[in-house]
């Protein structure tokens, strides 16, 4: 996501006569990180992540990094809004009913302490949350052991496909600017060089990939846990670690019991002939989990026809759910709460490898508990057949797998320019151009990623045009400037990992 945006905004705001070329180098095919491995929420739970940033920030760069986070709901559904009919239709960007459930009294209690804060002092986005009490908390999660919950509007819930977002933005950008837009997928970045030696040479760096070199002004590094690679200093406050997601149908919803109760009730002469006349059509017309749209509604009286998502605060971790608008059925990511594999799951690169079991076990069989046994009611297992027949298992799980977050020890991403302290790439023309970041988006990153892309595209416009950041500085955080002082501060102790920083890892302790 961050690399499309970086190339989306600098082609799309650029003055016609000055659309820079671009060449996206991606090491494995187009959207293989993060991005098209995630859960689709775009649902920052805004209470909690303004006090924890005010822990690590000025209040007025917490209320901005609030504000600038909760905006990604309109700017990706603006964004998806340029796409043509069917690719937008693809990406699926909508605004979601949304709930953060909690299971413990006291984390609800700070939860909603949080959101008093969160409304006195950014009224603008904490006047889109509200707060459940228990029992309308169950009734409107379906989930019966909620103590309470937060919900937002949908001004600051939305949902989206990242991959189908992405690839289809990439294509149309490809479409649109063929002579200044390269993408070169199955190529592996492995150096740059500053290209200063070479006499023969009037650009900035040389850029070593596994099938040649490119000489650029500018290099920008989209490559999220995996810009330490290139810049190892930033190493002391990004790393990679591994989460697990999985894509799931949800239960039948009629209990094992009503069911049973209501054959008994009907079947005064031929037990066994009657109940298999009742199966034949229950098969026919068993009703699921509610369908999106129609869920018990909690603003304005209807529930959103996009779906609905939940984050579920549970034993300090996070477990997440994002419903497909289209057939129901739900990516469910988490696990936290679980023991982790020996070697943890920090630190982790590959995402080639599937959840440890465990993990992967309780993928498998969190969801019945949380919605309870009588709401989830017997399983599904009407996969389309015919549907990727080699990944598809044949059970309820669809399928689980990994990916890569960037955590970083403020929970903050690092988004600007990077300095020869930070590279120890000396740049023959500084006004021609340098070596940028926009990378470590933690685990809720996508509302982070799209408009950090934004406002990186316009540092480097800026930068062009010798022109100064201020206007840009109005609405983009200064926070997450690459600075020597984050990386100091972070490297001398351990720091307090929010929430953010690797759904699940709540309130942790994160040492690199
Ligand atoms: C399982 C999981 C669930 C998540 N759920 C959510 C969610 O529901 N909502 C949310 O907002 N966020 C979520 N996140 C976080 C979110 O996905 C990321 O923060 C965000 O997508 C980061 O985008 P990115 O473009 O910076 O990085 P990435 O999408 O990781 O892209 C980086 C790209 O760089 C490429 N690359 C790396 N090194 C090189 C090299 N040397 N040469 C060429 N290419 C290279 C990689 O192959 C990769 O494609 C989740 C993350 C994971 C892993």
């Amino acid at each position: 996501m961050s690399g499309t945006s970086i190339a989306w905004h600098l082609l799309m705001e650029s003055n016609a006569t000055k659309v820079p070329r671009i060449a996206i180098l991606e090491a494995r095919q187009a959207c293989s990180g993060a991005t098209g491995r995630n859960g689709g929420h775009i649902r920052p739970s805004s209470y909690e992540e303004y006090v924890d940033a005010k822990q690590v920030t000025t209040q007025d760069q917490a209320a901005k990094i609030t504000k600038f986070r909760a905006n990604h709901v309109d700017a990706l559904l603006g964004a998806a809004g340029r796409l043509p009919a069917q690719e937008r239709r693809a990406a699926s960007v909508r605004p979601v009913d949304s709930l953060d459930v909690y299971f413990e009294e006291e984390p609800f209690a700070e939860a909603v302490r949080q959101w008093e804060t969160l409304r006195k002092e950014v009224p603008e986005v904490g006047n889109e949350w509200g707060v459940l009490q228990r029992d309308e908390a169950v009734r409107i999660s379906m989930m019966p052991d909620a103590v309470g919950a937060l919900t937002g509007t949908a001004k600051v819930a939305g949902a989206i496909w990242g991959y189908r977002f992405v690839t289809n933005s990439l294509k149309m950008l490809l479409d649109a600017y063929p002579e200044s837009l390269s993408l070169d997928t199955h190529t592996t970045a492995t150096a740059v060089t500053a290209a200063s030696s070479d006499k023969n040479s009037t650009h900035n760096f040389a850029v070593t990939t596994d099938r040649g070199t490119i000489l650029a002004n500018h290099v920008v590094y989209a490559t999220n846990s995996w810009s330490p690679h290139f810049v190892p200093i930033l190493g002391n406050a990004l790393a990679g670690g591994l989460l697990s997601m999985s894509a799931q149908l949800g239960g039948a919803g009629v209990s094992v019991s009503s069911l049973s109760r209501f054959q008994a009730g009907f079947c005064p002469i031929s037990p066994k002939t009657y109940t298999l006349v009742i199966l034949a059509f229950y098969a026919d017309s068993l009703p699921q989990l509610p369908k999106p749209g129609q869920w018990p509604a909690y603003h304005n009286n209807v529930s959103l026809p996009g779906g609905r998502a939940w984050s579920l605060f549970l034993r300090g971790g996070l477990d997440y759910i994002v419903q497909n608008p289209e057939n129901g059925e739900y990516m469910f990511g988490g696990g936290a709460g679980i023991p982790e594999p020996p070697e943890g799951s920090r630190n982790q690169y590959d995402d080639s490898v599937l959840p440890a079991p465990a993990t992967a076990s309780y993928l498998n069989g969190a969801l019945p508990a949380y919605f309870g046994y009588r709401n989830w009611g017997p399983e599904r297992t009407d996969f389309p057949a015919d549907l990727h027949q080699d990944v598809i298992y044949p059970g309820r799980t669809k399928r689980v797998w990994t990916g890569v977050e960037g955590f970083t020890t403020d929970a903050l991403p690092f988004v600007g320019p990077l300095s020869k302290e930070f590279t120890n790439r000396a740049v023959r023309s500084p006004a021609a151009g340098g070596e940028w970041v926009s990378a470590g988006f933690n685990g809720e990153g996508m509302d982070y990623a799209w408009l950090s892309g934004k406002g990186l595209s316009e540092m480097i416009r800026n930068h062009m045009a010798n022109a100064t950041n201020e206007a840009l500085y109005e609405w983009f955080p200064t926070a997450f400037l690459p600075t020597q002082e984050r990386l100091r501060k972070q490297n001398s102790t351990t720091s307090v990992v929010r929430r953010s920083a690797g759904r699940g890892s709540r309130r942790g302790q994160f040492e690199l």
